[in-house]
């Protein structure tokens, strides 16, 4: 058990290595956090005009780098922002901002803004993207919702629809998720599922959701609504190799109250088994046998990137 002197020592340790030893990228060149700052003229601030990705760090490794990095190029492709760097340099300062932060496991923010320009929505002006990549510390739920299951909301509030931006895109817009997740909040939950505008499941705030039924693993396409996940694909691999037939669908609420099992998938997430929605008990209301099944896959596939495991 941690006493109150080790919680202290702990607090202390955590606020050193984020004023001195967090060293954070900015457009080449590495800033403690107090220095890391960029113009309140930036596009990404003022318009939410940027895309971003989140990668984790297990062991040292960064997990499903390129496919990170891919997804990040494909996303500033679809809203025209030229990355001033190729992906081969991009890759390069990802690990070498994991390296110089001496991260063995954690979280990395990737950040593209469209840079600093003059009021006033047009992006022309905006001379250089800004690329910032920091290195910090995860831990998205409490350990024992890993463990027994987490609880969550429909949100009033609905995911921007498909024709109005692609789900694809992961841009810094996130207010109608921030929106959703001040409901879940509210409603005392972590996490609350987002509709799309038919009333159709798209997502959660910040993770992709599977439900089971009838033996067959089913999750929302994009064109719902939906982020293409990385963790989503690694899962819908995972059940494939299991002899589980995974596909993309459309579902309603009832889909996921009916469901024998349901949970939500995220690179800070990872796979976490949901047992309430809306006040309805999911399956017998604790972590289903499949969710179970893939999160061990899940754990392996880290340790297989690691080379731990061949
Ligand atoms: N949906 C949304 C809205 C997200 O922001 C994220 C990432 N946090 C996800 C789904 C999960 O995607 P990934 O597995 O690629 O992290």
């Amino acid at each position: 058990m941690m006493t109150n002197l080790n919680k202290d020592i702990d607090k202390n340790i955590s606020f050193l290595y984020y004023s001195v030893l967090m060293k954070i990228y900015i457009n080449g060149k590495y800033y403690d956090k107090a220095n890391a700052k960029i113009s309140v003229f930036d596009h990404g601030l003022l318009y939410g005009d940027g895309v971003f990705e989140g990668l984790r760090i297990y062991s040292g490794k960064v997990f499903r780098l390129g496919e990170h990095i891919e997804r990040l190029y494909k996303s500033a492709k679809a809203i025209l922002l030229e990355i001033p760097m190729s992906i081969e340099e991009m890759q390069a300062a990802v690990l070498k901002t994991v390296e110089i932060n001496r991260k063995e496991n954690g979280y990395i923010r990737l950040v593209v803004t469209r840079g600093e320009g003059p009021l006033g929505i047009d992006p022309s002006p905006c001379e250089k993207a800004m690329v910032i990549i920091i290195v910090a510390d995860i831990q998205l739920y409490p350990e024992e919702y890993y463990k027994d299951g987490i609880e969550i909301i429909t949100a009033s509030s609905r995911r921007i629809s498909p024709d109005g931006l692609d789900p694809r895109i992961k841009s810094l817009n996130y207010l109608n998720n921030i929106m959703a997740k001040i409901e879940a909040e509210q409603a005392g939950c972590l996490e609350a599922v987002m509709l799309n505008r038919e009333g159709f499941v798209a997502e959660c705030t910040g993770d992709n959701i599977f439900i089971m039924k009838d033996s067959e693993l089913l999750t929302p396409a994009p064109c719902h609504g939906a982020l293409d996940g990385i963790t989503r694909k690694t899962v819908m691999d995972i059940a494939e190799s299991l002899g589980i037939r995974s596909c993309e669908t459309t579902l309603t609420r009832y889909d996921l109250y009916n469901a024998e099992e349901c949970f939500m998938t995220g690179t800070g997430a990872e796979i976490i088994a949901v047992i309430k929605i809306d006040g309805r008990v999911i399956g017998n209301g604790t972590p289903g046998r499949v969710t179970q099944m893939l999160t061990k896959r899940f754990k392996q596939k880290i340790l297989e990137q690691q080379g731990q495991i061949v």
